[in-house]
């Protein structure tokens, strides 16, 4: 079950009601056509891809500017719940989560060369005093220099390995593909210090099998790819790549022996694998996470310093690990849906029931009532599935036209009370995402199904 979160509680229901979940009352423009979709986008954006086009035509998103969106209600459902996976995986490796601020100061970019290597993808600007800052892209900088404020950090307490979930803001060239490129996206990204060079391989490889329990955990198929470092530095680096037909990176993946590589680290045009010379064949991927080694590159910098056990200071070494996780949600959607219906890892969707009462003024009316009992009854049988059982109750459409929204939003189960729910025995009309299975059941049968 999820925390208590004021998004959990179902507080939009008009006062003095039973408190169901109701769909006519979410905030969630729907239904649009593909025509209508382009329209939005064409102020700020090209409809670039499936993810983009459904998600827009659901009312997951809606385009703000070149790279940015509202995200909307069901997309932060599932986005919280993409952050309670992350940190359950963050946490089990001794994780802690921290927050640090958005605003951050050009000197620190400068003190590392950054402010001028970082080009024009930094948002940069400027306070009343005319003091430069940048809207941070990435926080290596920031949290280096939290580090080495701390004067009397002990090899006792190493490793740390702080991370946080925040926004990030990028100024990129062709901000495109909806969520997956974007130039204001949430990442998480967590950094690492440890008291010698030793450790920190350890606590990276650490870092990294947590990364593949996320994406297995989601039932998303990755590859972990060699990788160039790019700005951030560092020695080596690794790539999470989802592969997929839109993504903007080339893979090549030796069919002999288990070298994969983003061809940004090797050359584009060697045909053979470096390890075996067996042959190299190349496919697209999406980065959705990557991890450095960083060493002290930026503890140098910052003199990020913990006393030894001979008692005496030296640099902390350190890793960096970021995760896209607007990225890895749009991915998912990418990955999984039909060109007309989004399909989420399970443990993502944003509700995992919803049931569809039968038409006001249909022969089966009586079956609305009913519907309401099966609400009370599942979310009291089940009290892992509170706050996740919605009512779609625009009982002035039909059965059809419901469902049909029901299936391109991709909720894992829709319950359907037709004609045989007023036949004895009662049945309801089950769908099953997961297996692509439609069945009658009675109500003790749905409830054990769910
Ligand atoms: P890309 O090559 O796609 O531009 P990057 O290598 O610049 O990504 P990193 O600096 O490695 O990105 O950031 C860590 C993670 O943040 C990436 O692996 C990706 O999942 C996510 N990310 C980076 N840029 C964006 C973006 N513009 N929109 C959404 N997610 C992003
Ligand atoms: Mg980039
Ligand atoms: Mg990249
Ligand atoms: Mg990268």
């Amino acid at each position: 079950p999820l925390p208590q979160h004021p998004l959990c509680r179902p507080y939009h229901h008009p006062p003095g009601r039973v408190k169901r979940l109701v769909l006519s009352r979410f905030f969630q423009p729907q239904n649009l056509r593909e025509d209508q979709v382009v329209g939005l986008e064409s102020r700020s954006a090209e409809l670039t891809c499936k993810s983009q086009r459904l998600m827009l035509q659901t009312g997951l998103i809606h385009p703000a500017g070149p790279g940015c969106y509202h995200y909307l209600p069901y997309t932060i459902r599932a986005m919280e719940k993409l952050v309670r996976v992350i940190d359950q995986e963050m946490q089990a490796i001794g994780g802690q989560k921290l927050d640090m601020p958005t605003l951050s100061s050009a000197e620190l970019w400068r003190a590392t060369g950054r402010w001028n290597l970082m080009g024009r993808e930094l948002f940069r600007l400027q306070d009343r005093h005319n003091k430069e800052y940048c809207l941070g892209p990435t926080h290596e900088e920031a949290i280096t220099c939290l580090v080495a404020s701390q004067k009397t950090l002990s090899y006792k307490q190493l490793p740390y390995l702080l991370y946080q979930v925040t926004r990030k803001f990028r100024d990129e060239p062709r901000p495109r593909f909806g969520l997956l490129r974007g130039r204001e996206f949430y990442m998480k990204d967590m950094y690492t210090f440890d008291c010698s060079s030793e450790a920190a391989h350890q606590t990276y490889e650490l870092v990294c099998d947590a990364y593949g329990r996320v994406f297995n955990r989601l039932g998303l198929q990755f590859v972990r790819v060699q990788a160039a470092v790019g700005s951030i530095g560092g020695t080596i680096s690794h790539e999470f790549q989802l592969p997929l037909n839109i993504g903007e990176d080339v893979l090549a993946i030796c069919s002999n022996c288990s070298f994969t590589a983003n061809v940004e680290k090797l050359d584009p045009k060697q045909p053979n694998c470096p390890v075996c010379q067996g042959k190299l064949t190349e496919t697209k991927g999406v980065e959705v996470g990557h991890t450095f080694y960083l060493g002290t590159k930026y503890s140098s910098v910052f003199n990020a310093e913990f006393v030894n056990a001979q008692g005496k200071p030296a640099l902390v070494e350190m890793g960096c690990y970021g995760l896209g996780v607007t990225r890895i949600l749009a991915a998912a959607i990418e990955g999984l849906s039909t060109e007309e219906c989004i399909r989420w890892p399970g443990l993502l969707a944003p509700y995992q029931v919803c049931l569809i009462p039968p038409k006001k003024g249909s022969k089966e009316e009586m079956a609305i009532e009913l519907m309401e009992t099966l609400y009370d009854d599942i979310t009291e049988a089940l009290p892992q599935l509170q706050g996740e059982v919605l009512i779609d109750d625009r009982t002035h459409l039909t059965i059809g036209n419901r469902l049909k929204d029901a299936n391109k939003l991709g909720y894992p189960f829709v319950v359907i009370a037709g004609k045989r729910a007023l036949e004895q025995p009662r049945h309801f009309e089950v769908w099953c995402q997961s297996t692509d299975e439609v069945v009658f059941l009675p109500k003790q049968g749905v409830i054990d199904l769910l």
